[in-house]
Order: C-alpha cells, then structure tokens, then sequence
C-alpha cells in the first residue's frame, strides 16, 4: 500500500534529526512492502484533509517556532479535521507545542498553536535536558518503555483529564512536575522526546504506521507482522539505562 505522509516544516523544525524518524517510517513500512511518499508541507502549502495518512513535525528553537507558527495556525481547522477523522500524526517537542493551543516564550510573547492538542505551554527560566525514559499510558501498550531524549524550555500543562503518552520513570517530561509526559488525541501523539524517537522505539514506529496504513485503507488498524529488530532493542536499552543513570528527575 501507499503511505502518503505530510512533513510539516521540515526545513524549519528538524533538531537532534527528528527528520531521522521519516527514515524509520520508511523502511519500516518497505520492510512489510509498503510505499511511503512524503510531501513537505511548509509556509503557503495548504493542508487538505484526507490527502495524509500519516502527518510529522519535528522540533525547533523558538526563533525558527516564530517563523512558522502565523502558517500553522492558518491550517488549525483543517488539521483539527484531519485528525477527527482518524489521521495518525507524530509531533516532536517544537512541534507538539505549537500543535497545543499556544506558547508563550520567555520574552512572553505568545505563538498561538493550531489546537489539536489540549494544553499550553510556558517557557521557563531554565531547560530541561537529558535522558528520558517513560511507561506508556496508552492503551494499545500499556506499560511499554519508550526511552529518548529532551532539550526544551518549555513547560507544558495539560487539560484536566487530557491524555498521555507516558508516565515518567526518568527525566523531566512535560512539565517537570507532573510526572507525565506526551499527550495523544485520536491517532494524534506528542511528545517532547528526540533522538531521534522511533530508531529506539520501534514498537511506537509500527503503532503509527499501522494507524496509517488504516487511514489509507478505510479499515481498523491491525498489528504490523514483527520485524527482527536486535539493533533497536539494543539501542533502547543504552538510552534506557542513560536516562536510569542521569535523567532528570520530576521535581515532587
Ligand atoms: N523551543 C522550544 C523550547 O525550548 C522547543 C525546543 C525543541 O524543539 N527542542 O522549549
């Protein structure tokens, strides 16, 4: 089948190579004989809902989150929609803020967000940066480990009630106090984790395709068949001891 993936921002938002979890998508996909065509979608493109199965953005620096973010805005409803109607998306730090309703930068000025996600987010006065390492909260893996890395100033509060991707075992997470990290709407998650995320946490990798390959069918999602994936194991154990040893740990 075709995965057709929509890359928003990717000249803008593209640190700690957040772009490298396209490639992953890519041969993950190819692994089970599945095509993925990936179209950027960037300042004056125009996002129509039911053209994506699978929509990305990475992470940026708040100079380069101001550049994008009046054109992101532009596209809230058709996101909003795209999402409503069971599109798998991934956003990454820089990306999942300003897929919030907003955030406010330490010169307190205000970048409103394209409200697919419920919550805001602060900049504090200092980052958050380390190794992280969460428990899923997701029903489709509870428990799961999901292990990456963080670099972000900003504090991110969720809605009462809203949902998460996982609980913090180490690290700061979204806000450094709360103790969780992530939130998920629809087939819609974000997270503040880089690494890039997916080539240490293929299982996640596999849930979105597998999200978007139902998008594109029109079908319910099914399990994609196992890959071998000795090299990614591995690689999730070092980050997962790292962020034993040294992450962050939630102010309580
Ligand atoms: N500029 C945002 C912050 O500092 C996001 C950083 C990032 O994407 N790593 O919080």
């Amino acid at each position: 089948m075709i995965v057709r993936v929509g890359h928003l921002y990717p000249e803008y938002l593209n640190i700690y190579a957040d772009r490298g979890n396209i490639a992953v998508f890519e041969r993950r996909a190819a692994a089970r004989g599945h095509e993925l065509q990936v179209e950027p979608v960037s300042i004056g493109s125009t996002v129509v809902p039911g053209r994506h199965d699978l929509l990305y953005v990475g992470g940026g620096q708040d100079r380069e989150q101001a550049m994008i973010a009046p054109d992101l805005v532009r596209h809230g409803a058709a996101l909003r929609q795209a999402v409503g109607r069971g599109v798998a998306l991934l956003a990454v730090c820089g990306g999942y803020q300003l897929l919030g309703r907003g955030y406010r930068g330490r010169d307190g000025s205000w970048l409103e967000g394209a409200s697919i996600f419920e919550h805001e987010t602060l900049a504090g006065e200092t980052r958050m940066i380390g190794d992280v390492l969460l428990e899923s909260t997701l029903p489709e893996a509870p428990g799961r480990t999901i292990a990456g890395f963080e670099n972000h100033a900003g504090r991110t509060v969720l809605d009462e009630g809203a949902a998460t991707l996982g609980r913090v075992v180490a690290g700061y997470g979204n806000d450094g106090a709360s103790g969780f990290e992530g939130c998920r709407t629809e087939r819609a998650l974000g997270t503040y984790l880089h690494g890039p995320l997916l080539p240490r946490n293929p299982w996640l990798a596999d849930l979105l395709l597998a999200w978007a390959l139902a998008h594109a069918s029109g079908s319910e999602p099914e399990p994609l068949a196992p890959l071998a994936d000795e090299l990614e194991r591995e690689a999730h154990a070092v980050s997962a001891a790292r962020a034993r040893e040294r992450g962050g740990r939630p102010a309580r």
